[in-house]
């Protein structure tokens, strides 16, 4: 039995997952929260118990020792169930990781240099790494890149057009996001339709509070709508997605705002939440149907960003067999998925609405009988694409 921990590590929280690969089940899943705050709090889960307490966890070393702390106390014990890898999630690989790497001295450092291309992220990601080499000191540890899955992407949907010498000497360039997601689900779409993957053309809409768009073709990801930063692209929860860069000079220019407060507003005061109030799409939706104006201008400037990308992605692939939703608001909004399709069938999307507004576990097809182009909801799971890859990199069998 080849059980793998999978690790996401944020800047003030440790995600954790114990997966049995035979299988592909969860053993147990746990959160540390509010890493370097006075009081954390720790939740574990294991089968259909769930424990929760509240603990001050000074830094990640502290938060490896509360996730060992949870599977000792609440199980599985790790004697019982051992992980033979540990696989982590890194945000940024830049141009140095194109797949799954397995972690040396050198590994960490080269993830290090890629801090300033991803500040909020590779260096929270990195300690986790720190963190869990220095207590499994004996198993393989592989980083997974988010990133990874979009260095397919040809030059001309990564380069920005900005002063060559620039942007090559900063590293400026289109290296996308969610790209674990964006593999997992199109692989999965094209398991569900029994269609080979290198063959398949699938747009996947990754609409949670993040979101992202991408084309995939034949396994590859040749477009996405996230850039440099997970900032570029659709209207998020709190980010702007695309936005003439010129505002940001308007803004500095006439109202004084600084590059700290101009990040600030761009990426946590905006999108859904600076439209609408709130960034919470059930509250938008409901909203904006009880004749709520600002609300449903949100919705619309949401969904128009959508249907925007979708087109262009129609039109890179050369037409798609399927599109495939995942992400909180992709998995679970029969509002946005109806309006972001509608008027398509001269495109052969054709949504059904009954099978739509259905709700079902798993994935499920929710076009028509008669749609050229499949249309699927495909409930993502990043932390088993991440469990799957890092036993694919240190070669361990499944069972
Ligand atoms: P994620 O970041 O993928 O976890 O997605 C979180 C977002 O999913 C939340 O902010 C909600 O806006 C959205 N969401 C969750 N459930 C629903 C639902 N039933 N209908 C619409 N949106 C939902």
């Amino acid at each position: 039995m080849s059980v793998v921990l999978v690790v996401n590590s944020g800047s003030s929280s440790l995600k954790y997952q114990l997966i049995e690969m035979a299988q592909e089940r969860t053993l147990a899943s746990g959160l540390v929260e509010r890493i370097g705050e006075a009081s954390g709090n720790v939740v574990h889960r294991h089968g259909e118990e769930k424990t929760e307490r509240a603990v001050e966890i000074v830094d990640h070393d502290v938060a490896f020792e509360a996730m060992l702390e949870n599977f000792a106390q609440h199980g599985p014990s790790l004697e019982e169930a051992p992980p033979v890898a540990v696989g982590h999630r890194v945000v940024q690989g830049g141009r140095r990781f194109f797949e799954p790497t397995i972690v040396d001295d050198a590994v960490e450092r080269d993830i290090e240099e890629l801090i300033p291309l991803a500040p909020l992220h590779n260096g929270a990601n990195l300690a986790g790494v720190r963190a869990a080499r220095r207590v499994f000191r004996s198993i393989p540890h592989v980083t997974v890149f988010d990133t990874a899955f979009h260095t397919t992407m040809p030059d001309s949907a990564s380069y920005y057009a900005l002063d060559h010498d620039v942007a090559t000497k900063y590293r400026v360039r289109k290296y996308g996001a969610h790209g674990t997601s964006h593999k997992f689900v199109s692989e999965a779409a094209a398991a569900h339709l029994g269609r080979p993957y290198d063959q398949l053309r699938t747009v996947v809409l990754h609409i949670g509070n993040g979101a992202s768009a991408c084309a995939v073709d034949g396994g590859r990801s040749v477009e996405t709508s996230m850039g440099m930063t997970p900032l570029e692209g659709l209207v998020m929860g709190t980010r702007t997605g695309d936005i003439d860069p010129a505002v940001l000079f308007h803004l500095h220019r006439k109202a004084g705002y600084s590059v700290d407060q101009l990040d600030e507003l761009l990426n946590r005061k905006s999108g859904l939440l600076g439209l609408t109030g709130t960034n919470d799409v059930r509250d938008v939706t409901e909203r904006a149907l009880a004749g709520d104006q600002r609300a449903a201008l949100g919705l619309d400037v949401y969904v128009h960003r959508m249907r925007h990308y979708l087109g262009a992605y129609l039109v890179a692939l050369a037409g798609a067999d399927a599109i495939a939703w995942c992400g909180g608001v992709g998995e679970n909004s029969v509002e946005v998925r109806r309006r972001v399709l509608e008027g398509m069938e001269w495109l052969g999307v054709e949504l059904d609405e009954a099978r739509n507004a259905e709700r079902v576990e798993g994935i499920h097809e929710i076009s028509t009988d008669a749609s050229r182009v499949r249309v699927l909801v495909v409930p993502t799971d990043e932390e088993l694409e991440i469990a799957r890859q890092t036993l694919q990199a240190t070669g361990i069998a499944v069972g």
